[in-house]
């Protein structure tokens, strides 16, 4: 589904990003943890295509394509989808408008309709995009957009920050639904998951974890072996005690 061979990044002429290499295969879902500042965000900001992250080097590849030099726009029509750690507020755009942009012509309303319900934004939809939300009202704001786009390769930025324990339960089976495709069929939808502190992986089965520390991957192993490295011995900690394993 998605491969990252060497891939560097800079932005505003600042290295973030040195040699990544990372697989993730149709259907598997990847962790990513790391410190604040190492790097994580830039590197999902960089796989969705954002022009102020400027790729120096190596290759993104979805689906066996090079995707490196597309748009940000070709990428989303290709399927690929994104939930933000801190989205923007927009105003003068009520968030139903772009929940029926997110859909386009894939839309089905009656799907949307039960997804909105069972998501509680009923209230929400026809107020401005994030404008006085709460944490976990923006959260599932951008789950109802990425539910109505159904991409097949999910990139979620702390998907469970801000967000209360129950608005979390939610929050957590409805990725897992939206990974699931559907039921009758293998699961064929990948993801990538930001977190810190893991609680999303009660919900959704991560196969593998990354650390991202100073821009590089430290180190890759089992998602649930890493966090439990990372709660016994840190970040640093973590990366020496499981390179030692190796
Ligand atoms: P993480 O998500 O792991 O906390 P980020 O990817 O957000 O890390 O940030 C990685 C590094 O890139 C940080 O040192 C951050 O300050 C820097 N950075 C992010 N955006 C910019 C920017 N617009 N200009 C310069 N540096 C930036
Ligand atoms: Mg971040």
């Amino acid at each position: 589904m998605l491969q990252i061979r060497d891939l560097s990044v800079e932005i505003e002429g600042k290295r973030i990003l040195h040699d990544i290499n990372l697989s993730l295969g149709a259907g598997e879902t990847h962790a990513l943890f790391g410190p604040n500042g190492g790097g994580k965000t830039t590197l999902l900001m960089a796989i969705m295509g954002f022009p102020r992250y400027k790729v120096t080097k190596g290759q993104i590849i979805f689906k066996g394509q090079d995707i490196t030099g597309l748009s940000l726009d070709e990428r989303a029509r290709l399927g690929i989808g994104m939930s933000f750690q801190r989205p923007p507020i927009v105003r003068g755009v009520k968030t139903r408008d772009l929940v029926t942009a997110c859909a386009g012509k894939r839309g089905d309303g009656d799907v949307i309709n039960s997804m909105t319900e069972r998501l509680k934004m009923g209230e929400l939809m026809d107020r401005e995009i994030n404008y006085g939300f709460s944490g976990g009202e923006i959260k599932r704001s951008e789950l109802l957009q990425l539910l109505a786009q159904g991409p097949e390769l999910v990139l979620l930025d702390e998907p469970e920050s801000g967000v209360d324990l129950v608005n979390m339960a939610l929050i957590g089976q409805m990725i897992n639904e939206l990974l699931q495709k559907d039921l009758k069929r293998q699961r064929t939808r990948s993801a990538l998951i930001i977190t810190h502190t893991g609680h999303i992986l009660d919900y959704v089965h991560a196969s593998k974890g990354y650390v991202l520390l100073e821009g590089t991957i430290a180190c890759e192993q089992e998602a649930f072996e890493v966090l439990d490295s990372i709660k016994d011995n840190g970040y640093e900690g973590c990366v020496k005690c499981l390179c030692l394993k190796d």
